[in-house]
């Protein structure tokens, strides 16, 4: 068994992930929402796309067997198991600007945008380069009517795993959310391990 790293509450990590390795992805104690992001290793120019992939999948409900395209429509990643099947493709990484708009009243945190900015600097990855990162266990229901958006509590138990399959050497960032709403009011680590291909 590979080990378990963790990442602690409202921090971030990026680490490489190779063509063929899997990336497991676990909420130890529920309720805690994962911002997920990856980038080509060689091209960092080519990255995971909300929008190529909902239109691909023709859903934004994405579980085992979706494919996480590229801005090039080239696969990425691919979800191989998951055991919560609620996770959001919609919505940016929490920021400065996020608890500026949504919490005025609390203290300012750089978010996962910031955490991620931080882990992928040092592989050249500038914060504009930064997308709509795939949301592992945040929970945002959408009124099929009217098209209003929700942030409720993620439906994930402890223990709950999403793991993906890399199809390309890449570049991962992973966040702890940090984001009140997201994450049931409490703010919780998230684990994760890498399989590497044998
Ligand atoms: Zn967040």
């Amino acid at each position: 068994m590979s080990d378990v790293h963790e990442i602690p509450e409202r921090s971030g990590v990026a680490f490489r992930l190779n063509r063929g390795d899997r990336l497991v992805v676990i909420d130890p104690r529920g309720e805690q929402v994962a911002d997920l992001l990856a980038f080509d290793a060689v091209d960092t120019d080519e990255v995971i796309s909300s929008g190529r992939t909902l239109d691909y999948a023709e859903t934004i409900r994405l579980t085992t067997g979706h494919k996480l395209y590229s801005n090039r429509s080239n696969v990425l990643l691919e979800i191989v198991e998951d055991d919560v099947g609620v996770h959001d493709f919609l919505l940016t990484p929490c920021s400065r600007d996020t608890f500026h708009h949504f919490y005025p009243d609390l203290p300012v945190h750089r978010g996962c945008f910031g955490n991620l900015a931080a882990a992928l600097e040092p592989y050249g990855i500038v914060p504009d380069r930064i997308p709509v990162a795939f949301n592992c266990f945040m929970n945002v229901p959408v009124d099929g009517e009217t098209g209003k958006l929700r942030v409720l509590p993620p439906v994930s138990k402890a223990g709950d795993r999403v793991v993906f399959a890399a199809h390309r050497d890449l570049i991962i960032g992973l966040t702890a959310c940090s984001a009140p709403d997201s994450n049931g009011g409490t703010f919780k680590p998230i684990h994760y391990r890498i399989e590497a291909a044998s």
